[in-house]
Order: C-alpha cells, then structure tokens, then sequence
C-alpha cells in the first residue's frame, strides 16, 4: 500500500504514534492521521515530498497548530510538522534582517532578538511558527504600525513537491532581478510548498510606549478619533484596538479583575498605544493632552490610562474570555474603515431577530478595518445544528460582502471557510488559483479538504 512503502521509504523521520498535539488546533475540533513526518532539514523536506509523490501520499504542513481556519488538522493527510526546522537563526543587524527557520516560534525570535534591540514586529495573543504565520500571512494588533507578515518579508526557501528546492529573494531591501515569486507562497495555507526558510524584515524595539483604554462618546466619534491621532501622530500609533461592551467584560471575567473605566463599561472601547523608538518625546504627556482634547470635544467620556501591560493583558484575554463563555462562531473580517458601523448595526440586526441567542462580542484590528465579528452562543441556549450554523454564517458573510469587506482578513484559508470561499470568489479567479496550484503541485500539499478552484 502506498502510505506503507512510503513510511518505510521516508526513514527516521516519520512516527506512526501520533501525538493529540497534531490532531487538536487551537480550536474546531480533532482531526486524524495515520503518521507525522518531522524534518530537521530543506534537504529532509525534499525527501520526504518526493517519497510522498512517489506513493501518492498526501502531506499536510504543520506549524505551530494556532491557526483558526482548520488548515493545519490533518482529515487523514500525513502531517508534515516543521517543529524541528531549525538550523538556521542568522541575524544582520546592519541590514536589520534576519534569516530564520520556518519551524522557530514567535517568541523564540523576539527573545532572541530583544537583547540587540529588535523585533519581528508581529503581535498576537497566540505563538505560532514563523512557516505557518509566512503561509497564513498574520497580521495581529500592530499591523497599522508594521503592516503583515507580506510587508516583513524579503525572501523565502520553499521545497516544492517535486523535491526541487526554491530560493526566492536575496534579503535585500529591493530587488527586482526575477518574479517575485515569494508573495505567490505568502498566505498560501500551505498548498503550494513547503517554507523552509525565511529573510524577515526587522524593527527597532519601541524605547517608549504609552496604552490608553478610551470609552468614546459614540460610535461615530471613533473615525474622527483615528483620523486626529494618526493626522497628528502618524508612525507614533502603533495599535488601534476596537473592543465591545460584550468582549471586553468577558476579559475582565476570565481575568478576575475590576473594570479599568471609573463608571461601569462604555457600549465600546477602543485600546489605543503609541510607541517611539527614540528618545526625547514624552508618549504619556503626548497621550494625556490628546485625551483631555478629545474629552473637552466631547469625543470622549472616559479613559483608563498608565496600566499599559494590564490593558494589553485584558486585550489578550478576550479570546479565552468569550470561550468560556460559551461556543463561539468567529469571523475574522475587514471592511472599508466607512462600512465597519453600518456592518456592524446591520449584522447584529439581522442576528437579533433571527438568532436570538447569539451574542456579538466584536473586538480586533479597527485600526486596518479588521474585526473579530465573534459570536458566542451560550451552552444554556439549544445547540445550533449544522444547517443553522451555516445560514447564520452565510447571513453575515453576506453583509460583510454588501459592505465591500472580505471574508478572511488575517487568518487565511482553510476548510472552515470553503463554502465561503466558492460563495465570495470570482470564478474567474478560482479557476486561476486552481491553475497555479496545479501547475506547482498537482494539487499534492496542503489540507485535501481545502479546494482554490
Ligand atoms: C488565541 C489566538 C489568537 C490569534 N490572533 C491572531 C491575530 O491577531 N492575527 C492573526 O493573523 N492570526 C491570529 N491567530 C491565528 C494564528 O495564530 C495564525 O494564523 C498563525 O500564523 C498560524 O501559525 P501556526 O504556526 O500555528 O500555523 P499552523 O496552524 O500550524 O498552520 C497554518 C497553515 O499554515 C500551513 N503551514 C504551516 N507551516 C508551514 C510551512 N512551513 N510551509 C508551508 N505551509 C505551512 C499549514 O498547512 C496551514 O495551512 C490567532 C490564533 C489564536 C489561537
């Protein structure tokens, strides 16, 4: 039989006992595989695709297992875990790069990199590997500040399933002497190669930040917010979180702590930082002024400010927040900045009325027109059956796509949002995407369940 010959064919490098940790994400269930292949090496990597082509069987990359779309739990692919690619952590601190193995995790790579003053400057509330943040293209709380993974990284190495080994970009700040090919592998979910390898751009470590949780009057004075601080600041605001009444109680619960706000929870709050990475300006007094403006306009009604760990630790906590408050149905959206309210009011309308116990407990990136438009669905409230789910899901999807936004904003492509995918796709551009996978891998990698075309 094909899986077989291939384990004994791959070598030392394939376990039939496979561990839960492969099988479980962080959230959406259990998958199965019958084995996980761990190469230490791009030359282990080539082995191992071509032996699969060879036996016609089905490698699924594996990095950390953070990701929300289902893309890397195995449906009875043979996970390919890039765990152990880790030969290479090459640091320029002229050119301000670094060359990196796909296998290391996040914070690994800031903490390597915090003693010579720099960051990869990515942030979220998981750890993920630096192969899989590459093929989901992560974006996180900084990205109106640094911009995604794409804008942090100048080269790649991809095994192809052929075996052939692809160097894409030299780590320079430009070039342009081939096809960029490099951004084809960028959010690809893991269909297209196996990333081996990466030149990531890097940032200057902030040498003054200052957080500040800012009830606003209403939900129309938030733009004219973002606008005045980013006018008036610009590269200074490094984060402009959105957080719902709904959100943020959740994180003070699985926190245990008070409500930073002297007068209860606003209906929405925004978590606004600004950070330098020179010396000679007072964030805290720039902070303060800008506030105490807002609040004589009117603009504002409240702010908790001088905690700033605390507050980033509250916005960190929401996703475990909401779990435990029941399961929740998650949306990882964008939309034009204009279009977020009207969504907003219109979606959690239509959920009213037709999913009554739906509760809309939004958070996320307001600063680049991402949001969390999460729902939890309480574990008193009878269980939503798949049939349900899936017009509840398609109903929003629906007013994300009335508004102009898109169905998948930072979390990449995978099974859990195929139907959308076919539903929200031009079918000009999946039958384009589908050539491409085609013409690289015959449609060999990455999760079967998942299809461009
Ligand atoms: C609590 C929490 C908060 C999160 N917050 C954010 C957020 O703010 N912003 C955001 O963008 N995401 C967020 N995520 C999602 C997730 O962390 C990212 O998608 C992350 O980049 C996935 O990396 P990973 O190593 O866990 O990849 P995995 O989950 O292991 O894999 C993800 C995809 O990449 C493929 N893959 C993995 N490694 C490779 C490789 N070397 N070569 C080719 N393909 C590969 C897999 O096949 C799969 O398709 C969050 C997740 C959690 C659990």
């Amino acid at each position: 039989m094909g899986l077989e010959a291939f384990i004994r064919a791959a070598g030392s490098v394939v376990d039939t006992e496979v561990e839960p940790r492969y099988l479980s994400g962080a959230r959406y269930g259990t998958g199965g595989s019958p084995a996980v292949c761990r190469p230490g090496t791009a030359a282990d990597v080539a082995h191992l695709l071509q032996r699969a082509q060879e036996h016609g069987v089905r490698l699924l990359p594996q990095g950390a297992h953070t990701g929300l779309v289902k893309a890397a739990t195995p449906q009875g692919e043979v996970v390919l875990s890039t765990e152990r690619l880790r030969g290479v952590f090459e640091l320029d601190a002229l050119d301000r790069t670094l060359r990196v193995s796909a296998g290391f995790r996040l914070s690994e790579v800031n903490e390597r990199l915090r003693p010579h003053g720099l960051q990869f400057a990515i942030d979220l509330s998981a750890d993920p590997s630096i192969g899989g943040m590459l093929a989901h293209n992560t974006g996180g709380t900084r990205m109106c500040r640094y911009g995604d993974v794409r804008a942090n990284t100048l080269a790649l190495e991809v095994v192809l399933p052929d075996g052939e080994v692809l160097t894409l970009g030299r780590g320079l700040a430009k070039d342009n002497a081939a096809l960029a090919l490099q951004h084809l592998f960028i959010g690809s979910s893991g269909a297209l190669g196996v990333i081996t390898e990466a030149t990531l751009r890097l940032q200057a470590l902030p040498r003054h930040t200052a957080v500040a949780l800012v009830a606003p009057a209403s939900l129309e004075a938030v733009w004219p917010l973002y606008q005045r601080f980013t006018q008036a600041w610009g590269g200074l605001v490094s984060a402009f979180e959105g957080l719902s009444a709904n959100a943020l109680a959740a994180a003070i619960e699985v926190r245990g702590g008070a409500s930073p706000f002297a007068q209860g929870l606003p209906p929405y709050s925004l978590l606004i930082e600004l950070a330098a990475d020179f010396d000679g300006v007072d964030l805290r007094a720039l902070l303060h002024g800008e506030l105490e403006a807002a609040f004589e306009r009117g603009d504002v009604l409240d702010a908790a400010l001088d905690k700033d760990d605390a507050l980033w630790a509250l916005r960190h906590a929401v996703s475990e927040g909401l779990r435990e408050r029941g399961a929740v149905i998650g949306f990882d959206i964008s939309l034009p900045r204009r279009a977020v309210w009207a969504f907003r009011a219109e979606a959690s309308d239509w959920l009213s009325g037709e999913f009554p116990p739906a509760q809309v407990c939004d958070f996320g990136h307001l600063g680049d027109g991402g949001q969390h438009f999460n729902l939890v669905w309480p574990r008193a409230a009878e269980p939503l059956d798949a049939q349900a789910l899936q017009r509840l899901r398609e109903g929003v999807y629906a007013r994300v796509a009335a508004h102009g936004g898109s169905f998948s904003a930072e979390h990449g492509l995978g099974p859990l949002v195929q139907g959308t995918y076919r539903a929200h796709t031009a079918s000009a551009l999946r039958q384009a995407s589908a050539r491409v996978v085609a013409a690289l891998t015959q449609g060999a990698l990455g999760p079967g369940t998942f299809d461009f075309g």
